[in-house]
């Protein structure tokens, strides 16, 4: 079969790849391994039928904003898409039994802060405020590729409207480690430990320079818009985004992998799969493979120059992570306050410390202590996902290792996921009780992913990454997934790749699939 491009893997990035190529006319074809599309969105049934999960990504907003929906919504939302607009977005535990959140209404957000310190309220707000400066200027700078003029032109109007103080301090921030950002601007730690729980979602614990930017944007994109998720499950953004490509022309082929790149010259012009058949593109082959995979197993090393395969071997991913899916009788009891119940997300990691002790632990392959957990509530926002006056409950556990050396705790003998993935789960239970007595009597059913089922799933979740490569400065920006190539091409003409290991990396913003099936002199 001919095409005019061929995308390989149909996780969201590819997909929005595909739909916005067919929508220029183009004959796509979709390659995906697993029988359904998705890769990192996914729901499903994984307890108890009637339960629906999301299996990895829950919250939407990145996609909600993301410019992709903006070219796309009216097509995508006619094909079912449905957001779930929340207001209780995300809230902190700490270890003397309080707690803390954001709520859309930043007077209601601003007075529980003002009862912890009042000047930090104000500095909350004066935040707040900047954020709604900052914000056209760096989400144009994350909607451009990377480097591009248009992100040249967004820097520089944002000099000319701001001076050169708001980009010296931008660049700061950028750099800045969440700590040291934080702790300059408030002075509660309830409130700096609040904001920096966000960097765990990355790899990004207090002290790791470059993570300032994720808390920062998170936590006031929460403050200003509100979180979304999907009405049903996650998976509403795959259900729309294949509709929207069937009906444009383009095809999905799915349960069969990519095998081999196919050459002319040195020009790539299709796949092998691997039950046999041949697809030649005669335009583009877009992969949204993690680029490990692609240029270790599918492309040949000797296909490209040495320091791109070097390039590629060295990509670092981030660390592992785990989930853990309920089915519950109840919404969580928190001893801190019956409130919490009606957030979307529920950060257990109550001091900095112990993020720290977290991420070292699992960087040095130690089972974490105490895990950090990110406890999210989709029933309580969208009931539908579950039967009448039952829940389900999404936990993550950041961070674990990808392979097992040891527990930091002691007590975890074994080093193979699939024999510790229960017993851990059981750690994470236990912690989470002493934080919601009575949690553990309301679960009916529990289904527990380790990293390795992570990447069972989803080849591009090496060792369970759930970021498909680490976020750390030297390979973000610029360096993502490797300097010179940060624009989507590759040393082959006609190959090029998208994905969270590409600009601007990881969540379900849709953003280098889209900005590459955009690029009039790329594909
Ligand atoms: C547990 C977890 C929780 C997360 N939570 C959130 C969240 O709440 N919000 C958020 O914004 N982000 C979240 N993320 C991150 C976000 O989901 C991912 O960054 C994003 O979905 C990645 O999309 P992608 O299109 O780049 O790749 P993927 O979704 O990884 O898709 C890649 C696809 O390629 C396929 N593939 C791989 N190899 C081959 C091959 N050889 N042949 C054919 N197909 C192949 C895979 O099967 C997969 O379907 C989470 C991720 C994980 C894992």
């Amino acid at each position: 079969m001919e095409y005019d491009a061929i995308v390989l893997g149909a996780g969201h990035n590819g997909l929005a790849a595909a739909v916005h190529l067919a929508s220029k006319g183009w004959s796509v074809a979709v390659v995906e391994a697993r029988d359904i599309a998705g890769g990192a969105v996914k729901t499903a049934e994984v307890t108890l039928p009637g339960f629906r999960h999301d299996l990895y990504a829950m919250n939407l907003s990145m996609f909600a904003g993301s410019p992709f929906f903006a070219r796309h919504k009216d097509d995508l939302v006619a094909a079912g898409l449905e957001l779930v607009p929340v207001a209780n977005c995300f809230a902190n535990l700490f270890r003397d039994g309080t707690w803390l959140g954001v709520n859309t209404d930043l007077d209601r957000t601003a007075q529980a802060i003002s009862a912890l310190s009042p000047d930090d309220a104000a500095a909350w707000r004066a935040l707040v405020a900047r954020f709604g400066v900052d914000a056209p200027h760096i989400f144009g700078l994350l909607g451009s590729p990377m480097p591009s003029v248009a992100a040249a032109k967004t820097v520089w109007k944002a000099w000319w409207q701001l001076g050169s103080g708001w980009l010296a301090d931008t660049a700061r921030l950028i750099l800045s480690t969440p700590r040291a950002f934080l702790s300059a601007r408030f002075k509660h730690p309830h409130v700096q430990t609040m904001m920096a729980a966000w960097g765990m979602h990355l790899d990004f614990p207090p002290d790791t320079a470059g993570g300032a930017l994720f808390p920062y944007l998170e936590s006031m994109a929460n403050q200003s818009f509100g979180m979304a998720i999907g009405r049903g499950g996650a998976d509403t953004i795959i259900r729309a985004m294949v509709a929207v490509l069937k009906a444009k022309g383009g095809e999905l082929i799915t349960g069969t992998s990519v095998t081999g790149l196919e050459m002319v010259g040195k020009r790539a012009k299709g796949v092998r799969l691997a039950d046999g058949r041949l697809l030649t593109a005669r335009r583009a082959v877009v992969s949204n493979i993690h680029p490990t995979r692609l240029f270790g197993s599918i492309v040949g090393p000797r296909q490209v120059p040495q320091r791109f395969s070097e390039g590629m071997a060295r990509f670092r991913p981030g660390p592992g992570t785990m989930m853990i899916h309920l089915a519950t009788d109840a919404l969580p009891e928190w001893a801190a306050g019956a409130e919490l119940k009606s957030f979307a997300y529920v950060h257990v990691a109550p001091d900095m410390a112990m993020m720290t002790a977290a991420f070292a632990e699992a960087a040095a392959g130690l089972l974490p202590r105490e895990p950090v957990l990110v406890v999210g509530q989709p029933t309580a926002i969208d009931p539908s996902r579950a039967p009448d006056g039952k829940h389900v409950i999404w936990i993550q556990v950041r961070v674990v290792p990808a392979e097992i050396r040891g527990d930091a705790a002691g007590h975890i003998g074994e080093t193979d996921w699939d024999s510790v993935k229960e017993v851990y789960a059981d750690r994470v239970l236990d912690s989470l009780e002493t934080y919601a007595p009575g949690l553990k009597g309301s679960v009916i059913a529990r289904r527990v992913l380790s990293p390795l089922d992570l990447e069972r799933d989803n080849p591009n979740l090496i060792g369970g990454d759930n970021l498909a490569g680490s976020h750390h400065l030297d390979q973000n920006f610029l360096f993502r997934p490797l300097a010179g190539y940060s624009r989507y091409k590759t040393p082959i003409p006609g190959l090029y790749v998208c994905g969270a290991s590409t600009w601007p990396g990881a969540g379900t913003g849709a953003g280098s699939g889209f900005m590459l099936a955009k690029m009039p002199a790329g594909v």
